[in-house]
């Protein structure tokens, strides 16, 4: 029998409405004679409201409390839902991340998974039920609850339709695919019939958070088919999937941005060998990881070193510099938490010269000003101030013509 995994998000999720509307789905693929694994988020906004509640508390509670704490979210949606497939006379049964044991290692708040036990799993799949578990949680070996970051349960999910050997995975959320971009910045944005794991992972990793990186890192390694699709209309949404030898590729696939960056820089710094590992060196043993890095021409043997964080970071980052400007003879330290990072991504570019330049050119022409740039084979970045947003992501749909299919 076809066994599919569904994964329903926040908002899919958000109210008893809809909740018996993913009752209603599931259930109609049940009767077209379906297995199904049903992974489910917790209710929209009530992550960020336990966190919330948390910091209430304590400024830096421990990982492992906010792990047992976040957790709960996913648990009240998989009884929920449980209780809306039971009503509907469709045999069901939920299961938390350590019943069914999602094994992982202990880096609360972002674990990661290293194993999932099945027996259960399938016994109940015999036995003509369906499977409800919780998303974005595991147990470690210890036993203790771990999540696995923010949007987790796509991973959740993915794993999983890996380890069952689903026949699809199927991502249900808000939007009906995955688009050119965020639709919510430009309402113009195309959805994608199709789109790599490469240039999926790429858009994730550069901030398009309709999946979760893990997810789609889980879904290339395991060759997962991976669809992203909507919880409210019929649709056959967006197939991430390898390459096809044959398919003529568009040059650019999309643009993904991220809000969440903050630069910063250590001006005057003397010029000698052994400066970028001084500076770098206190911000990874912070755990704080570093993203662009440029390093200017030196001046009068001094030199700017400057790197991009994640917003979240940039305070403990900035005093982490301080100490290290004054070890160095450094002049100063500046920061700046107003910025985004804007990125076009596709496969096309590699066979193309001149994408970077059309680049810089579009954005020049509406006096959008570059920060910082960096490039990859199949990505273009460039850092610019936070209120450039909106004008450089519609501006490079329009200049890439992303609206037309290719
Ligand atoms: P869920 O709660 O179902 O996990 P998310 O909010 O995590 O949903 O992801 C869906 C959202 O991702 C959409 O509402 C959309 O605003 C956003 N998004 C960002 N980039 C893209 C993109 N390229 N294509 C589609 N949606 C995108
Ligand atoms: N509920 C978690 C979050 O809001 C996990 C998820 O929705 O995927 O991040
Ligand atoms: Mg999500």
């Amino acid at each position: 029998m076809a066994l599919y995994v569904h994964k329903y998000g926040g908002t899919s999720v958000g109210d008893i409405d809809r909740i018996k509307n993913v009752a209603e789905r599931v259930h109609k693929a049940r009767d077209r004679g379906e297995d199904v694994v049903v992974v489910v988020s917790a209710m929209s906004g009530e992550t960020n409201k336990l966190v919330a509640l948390a910091h209430a508390i304590q400024e830096r509670p421990s990982p492992r409390e906010m792990d047992v704490l976040l957790s709960t979210g996913e648990q009240v949606t998989i009884a929920l839902l449980a209780m809306a497939l039971e009503e509907r006379g469709c045999p069901a049964v939920s299961y938390t991340g350590w019943q069914v044991r999602i094994l992982s290692d202990a880096s609360h708040t972002k674990a990661r998974i290293e194993d999932i036990g099945t027996a259960e799993i399938r016994k109940d799949l015999d036995e003509g039920k369906v499977v409800v578990v919780a998303g974005f949680q595991g147990v470690t070996e210890e036993g203790d609850i771990t999540t696995l970051g923010r949007g987790g349960s796509d991973t959740t999910a993915v794993a999983l339709a890996a380890v069952l050997k689903a026949d699809e995975c199927l991502i249900f959320t808000d939007v009906d695919g995955v688009y050119t971009t965020d639709p919510r910045v430009e309402p113009r944005a195309r959805k994608l019939d199709r789109i790599t794991f490469e240039e999926m992972l790429e858009m994730a990793s550069l901030g398009s958070k309709v999946l979760q990186i893990r997810s789609v890192e889980f879904a290339g390694k395991y060759n997962v088919p991976l669809r992203v699709l909507s919880s409210f209309e019929e649709g056959s949404g967006t197939l991430i999937s390898y390459e096809e030898a044959g398919v003529e590729k568009a040059l650019i696939s999309g643009i993904a941005f991220n809000r969440d960056e903050a630069k910063l820089t250590v001006q005057g710094v003397p010029d000698r060998p052994g400066i970028a590992s001084k500076i770098l060196g206190p911000i990874a043993e912070a755990n704080i990881e570093v993203d662009m890095i440029v390093q200017n021409v030196a001046e009068d043997q001094t030199t700017d070193f400057t790197f991009t964080v994640n917003r979240g970071e940039y305070k403990k980052a900035f005093e982490i510099l301080e100490n290290t400007c004054n070890d160095l003879g450094a002049k100063k330290v500046r920061g700046d938490e107003k910025i985004v990072k804007v990125s076009i991504v596709g496969v096309g570019m590699r066979s193309h010269a001149g994408i970077a330049s059309k680049m810089f050119d579009a954005l020049a022409k509406e006096g959008v000003n570059i920060r910082m740039i960096s490039t990859s084979e199949i990505k273009i970045s460039v850092v610019v101030d936070e209120k450039y947003l909106e004008l450089a992501v519609r501006t490079l749909h329009d200049a890439f013509d992303l609206e037309q299919a290719h």
